[in-house]
């Protein structure tokens, strides 16, 4: 039987992805191992979202060189966004690699496995391995159709398509009955979720509706397609986590509508609003030093920071990507980004400290993580003294904040 070593570089969605394609090996007989040395295969599940993503995924594939020689008969499969933008230069450059499969070609990652041999005298199991964790992440689209003009999303995942609701559905059903608590709805635009007329808040619904779940996220809305369909949908709906991860990448009308974001500062603090009045805490991505950002620009992302009073936000450098319009534009300096940055990440710190306090003297449903760590529906971290099996749910009273993190 053989053994693999997953290694997945990126985001949610990779993770997903990354799940989809251990199913994959596990129908073929394959078990994962955490430890490289007992490994037979190891698979890369790369991204190349920003170039510091990219350099670590590809440094990594140089190093395990060495792990492959020492060893006959050892397997490296290099997957993922990384592996769609440079293709076949990775085994120019890598002749260690044995696949590059690039993100648009997920779907067929089983033929592919078939095609090139890799599996040989393997008895494939006819029942696939079911994840059990309490968490599972499940992807209900693929692809970006909003070609933002910094990303490179769409050219590395193609345009978006929403898969069948019946089979979504199938896979939350399966992965409920093997113990899963949290389903985590997967999407680049996940909330621009159709499937012929069935729309993202109609899905919510239905997912809500299986009695053995206790919590539904979604990752990644954007900020176009909250409606009040949504909203309403929030209201009705109390397992949907109070909390949305929603990237506004700036507070400048001007930078969002050069970044073809197709919302204004005013449209986003409206609907920031709105959220909030549902009790929903909002975190964020946020581009610092877009090309043409001034201070004005920037001041208006701060103040529009302040008046959110975010949860959380990852705050990036711009990092041009060849082949979208965005890495075609002078750059600013990189001095002024870094100073710039850090005058942002100094009142994200702050208001996320605040937002922790507010959890203060609160009772909160907790989902176990690790056996001291869990996390709140509105996506707070807590840790206790007392140990807890991992999945256990747990009504806590917060005693006190420090910084991220709440202790009960
Ligand atoms: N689809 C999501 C959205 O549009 O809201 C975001 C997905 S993207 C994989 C994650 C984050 O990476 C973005 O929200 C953005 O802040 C950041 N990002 C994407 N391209 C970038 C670039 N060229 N430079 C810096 N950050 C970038
Ligand atoms: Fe990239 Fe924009 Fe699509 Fe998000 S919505 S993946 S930032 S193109």
């Amino acid at each position: 039987m053989k053994k693999v070593y997953l290694q997945t570089f990126g985001c949610q969605m990779n993770e997903a992805d990354s799940e989809e394609m251990m199913l994959t090996l596990a129908a073929k007989g394959c078990t994962q191992t955490q430890k490289l040395e007992d490994a037979d295969i190891v698979l890369i599940n790369t991204c190349t979202i920003r170039e510091h993503a990219e350099h670590k995924a590809i440094s990594y594939l140089g190093r395990i060189a060495k792990w492959k020689a020492a060893k006959e008969g050892r397997k490296i499969i290099f997957t993922g966004c990384a592996a769609q933008r440079l293709g076949q230069k990775i085994k120019k450059k890598f002749p260690h690699t044995d696949i590059v499969n690039g993100a648009k070609n997920i779907d067929n990652f089983a033929s592919i496995i078939e095609k090139e041999n890799l599996l040989e005298g393997q008895i494939s199991e006819a029942i696939c391995q079911q994840n059990k964790s309490s968490i599972r992440l499940i992807n209900i689209m693929r692809g970006c159709s909003c070609k933002c003009s910094y990303c490179i999303v769409p050219y590395v995942r193609g345009e978006a398509y929403s898969l069948d609701p019946k089979n979504i559905l199938a896979q939350v059903d399966a992965a409920l009955n093997a113990g899963a608590k949290e389903i985590v709805l997967l999407g680049q635009t996940v909330n621009a979720y159709n499937y012929k007329g069935f729309s993202f808040s109609k899905l919510l619904r239905e997912v809500c509706s299986f009695d053995k779940l206790l919590r539904l996220r979604y990752l990644s809305p954007h900020p176009m397609f909250i409606n009040e369909e949504f909203l309403q949908t929030l209201k009705d709906c109390p397992k949907i986590a109070r909390h949305i991860h929603l990237p506004i990448q700036s507070g400048s009308t001007k930078i969002l509508a050069d970044m073809k974001r197709n919302y204004t500062r005013e449209e986003l603090l409206a609907k920031l609003k709105a959220l909030k009045e549902i009790g929903i805490e909002v975190s964020t991505d946020i581009i610092v030093g877009y090309p043409k950002e001034t201070e004005a620009d920037f001041n208006d992302t701060l103040t529009l920071c302040k008046e959110a009073q975010f949860s959380a936000a990852y705050c990036f450098k711009f990092s041009p990507r060849k082949g979208t319009p965005a890495a075609l534009l002078k750059e600013i300096s990189q001095e002024i980004v870094e100073k710039r940055l850090d005058i942002l990440l100094n009142e994200i710190k702050q208001s996320s400290k605040a937002a922790y306090a507010r959890q203060n003297g609160t009772t909160q449903q907790v989902l176990f993580e690790t056996p001291t760590n869990g996390r709140t529906s509105n996506n707070f971290w807590v840790r206790t003294k007392k140990k807890y099996p991992i999945g256990a749910v747990v009504d806590l009273q917060i005693k006190e904040s420090k910084d991220t993190i709440l202790l009960a």
